[in-house]
């Protein structure tokens, strides 16, 4: 291959790689198709957190104590020995706290007010889009700042660092609160994944950001959106079971692409 000339991969998809003169030509084709979109979506997972610096949780890098994720994010852990998991999910809150939004959940924030329609799906848990202040968030995965009553699965207010030794209960049920996050063997809040599905088959543009494209439902989210006539845009460094379908591939950092893409578009809106 010839470095920096794009790569065909179908009659319609083009690989951008880093550092190629092309990323400009495409960041202002992208601008171009999204000057006549109506509905833009956005889908975020593992890799704009790791931009950020948060850490995974898995494998042998993710060990607390002696046990790994799979062992403490699960309802028969937490039924077992809720002290033990919330003592995990205090550590990682803390953790998670001082980690701060990249360029790439700001450019997503600053794609919101840019657009008619906008909504972001994540597969993130870690809150930084809220921090970044985007409004329009569907949380597959849900929020590791929130908490829930583990019986009725109502929302519960209550302090981001729970006592392991005094777990608070829910007021409606007298449940004991555990994380609003889904753990292995859950199925995803069907509102939320409903809504989802419905936001991708409306999409005018789709974005599948920094995910690997391998975990369901999240994956069917982006062929299902190009299959309902979406322009399909991946920005991930590595290539996905989801490449081959997209119309863009950017093989570009997400904090390094969408702060392109929105200085791409308002040179487009602001006057001048
Ligand atoms: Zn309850």
């Amino acid at each position: 291959m010839i470095p920096g000339l794009p790569t065909l991969v179908s009659n319609i998809s083009f690989v951008f790689s880093r550092g190629d003169s092309y990323l400009g030509r495409m960041v202002s084709d992208i601008a171009e198709i999204m000057a006549n979109c109506r509905r833009c979506v956005v889908l975020t997972g593992a890799g704009m957190s790791a931009e950020s610096g948060v850490p995974t949780f898995r494998g042998k890098d993710g060990l607390w104590r002696k046990f790994r994720a799979e062992e403490l994010a699960t309802m028969e852990a937490f039924l077992d020995n809720s002290k033990i998991v919330w003592e995990w999910y205090n550590w990682r809150r803390d953790l998670m706290s001082k980690v701060q939004p990249n360029s790439g959940h700001h450019a997503i924030r600053e794609l919101e007010t840019l657009c008619d329609n906008f909504v972001l799906i994540t597969q993130n848990v870690d809150n930084l889009h809220r921090v970044a202040g985007t409004q329009s968030i569907l949380e597959l995965h849900g929020n590791i700042h929130h908490n829930k009553c583990v019986d009725c699965n109502k929302p519960c207010e209550s302090s981001l660092s729970i006592d392991p030794d005094n777990i608070p209960t829910c007021e409606h049920c007298g449940g004991k609160i555990r994380p609003d996050v889904v753990w292995f063997g859950e199925m995803l809040d069907p509102v939320v994944i409903n809504q989802a599905f419905q936001e991708s088959e409306q999409a005018d543009i789709f974005f599948s950001v920094g995910t690997s494209a391998i975990i369901y439902p999240a994956a069917s989210l982006p062929p299902l959106a190009k299959r309902s006539g979406a322009t399909l845009v991946e920005v991930n460094v590595e290539e996905t079971p989801i490449s081959f379908l997209a119309d863009f591939q950017v093989r570009e950092k997400s904090g390094e692409f969408l702060p392109r893409l929105v200085a791409a578009l308002k040179g487009k809106t602001e006057p001048g």
